[in-house]
């Protein structure tokens, strides 16, 4: 038989096998605990679907896709940095309830790692960054030479339009009673998504040629510079882990007043005193630059607000971004 999550299950992850085996025995069973002939893998638990996810981005596009079908608890709150994240007896305890679990994967949840893999070992476990084309994700050079992948797809709304998606795809594999719910929501959530990304473009396109720079304290907005044709910098390297040091602020300096820039953007989930260490830099170099305010990169907002989903944060973060260097 088929497993349902065949197609989207990670190629290079150990833990597949070990998965479809729990699935066959635990989860899959038909109405009187045993397959019917012809039917397929169902959930046979209680509704809402308890989802786990672990930043506020993923918990979205689950709300989204499972409306009315499964409830979402995020383990980050909002303003948390996920790189550094390390999971609390309370998060084992929701990851050991949950019935399904999704991540950002790629090594985002850093120190996570470990729990994550347990938790794939005994359900369903998504890591959304990992289900897209290989192709379509952005590798770099670390300091020490060790080549890593860039977790930080949810800049490019073209590719979060593709985990949207996948989120519909597992769903429907999970719960397939009401796998065509779970697929017309992805497929409208897609349609906004794939909406935000044309107006983007449009906007990021009203900055002068020259004053395409986006500086910020960590290297989130590879995939957003990618995306909307604007040049991208981050004082720290993809993840806040890494330290900066003096020769770190010192070029970012350098480019700044070459290129006589007028803004740089502290993030939410970092503290600013980063950023702050480089608008001193151009101030001892006779270059006023400005804070040009606070973008979500690696969380959302607070959920009483606009930027509290993912289509807010992201006009959020256009608008600021535009507003500050045009
Ligand atoms: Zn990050």
């Amino acid at each position: 038989m088929g497993y349902p999550f065949q197609g989207i299950i990670n190629r290079r992850s150990p833990h597949f096998p070990i998965i479809l085996i729990v699935c066959l025995s635990l989860g899959c069973s038909g109405k009187n605990g045993m397959n019917e002939p012809g039917e397929k893998a169902a959930f046979k638990g209680q509704y809402p679907i308890r989802a786990v996810a672990t930043v506020g981005m993923i918990g979205d596009a689950i709300t989204r896709v499972g409306k009315g079908l499964v409830s979402v608890e995020c383990l980050m709150a909002p303003g948390v940095d996920p790189h550094l994240y390390k999971a609390s007896q309370k998060d084992v305890d929701r990851l050991d309830k949950a019935d399904i679990v999704f991540y950002g994967g790629l090594h985002l949840e850093g120190k996570m790692t470990e729990i994550l893999e347990k938790i794939g070992r005994i359900k369903p476990s998504i890591p959304v960054g990992e289900q897209l084309p290989a192709e379509s994700l952005i590798r770099s050079e670390m300091k020490q030479g060790e080549i890593t992948t860039d977790p930080h797809v949810w800049f490019d709304a073209s590719l979060w339009a593709i985990v949207v998606e996948k989120i519909g795809e597992a769903l429907a594999g999970f719960d397939p009673s009401h796998a065509s719910a779970y697929q017309g929501e992805a497929q409208a959530y897609r349609k906004e998504i794939l909406e935000l990304h044309e107006w983007a473009k449009a906007r990021i396109a009203e900055i002068p040629q020259s004053q395409r720079l986006l500086v910020t304290a960590h290297d989130a907005f590879h995939y957003f510079g990618r995306a909307y044709g604007i040049e991208v910098r981050g004082l720290q390297g993809m993840s806040t882990a890494s330290e900066f040091g003096l020769n770190d602020v010192n070029q970012l300096v350098d480019t700044i007043v070459e290129r006589k820039i007028k803004a740089m953007f502290i993030e939410t989930s970092i503290p600013r005193r980063s950023i702050e260490a480089v608008q001193q830099g151009c101030l001892a170099r006779g270059q006023q630059v400005v804070i040009g305010g606070e973008l979500f990169s690696d969380s959302m907002g607070d959920p009483s607000t606009p930027e509290g989903t993912y289509l807010g944060m992201f006009r959020h973060n256009i608008n600021t971004i535009v507003d500050s260097l045009k």
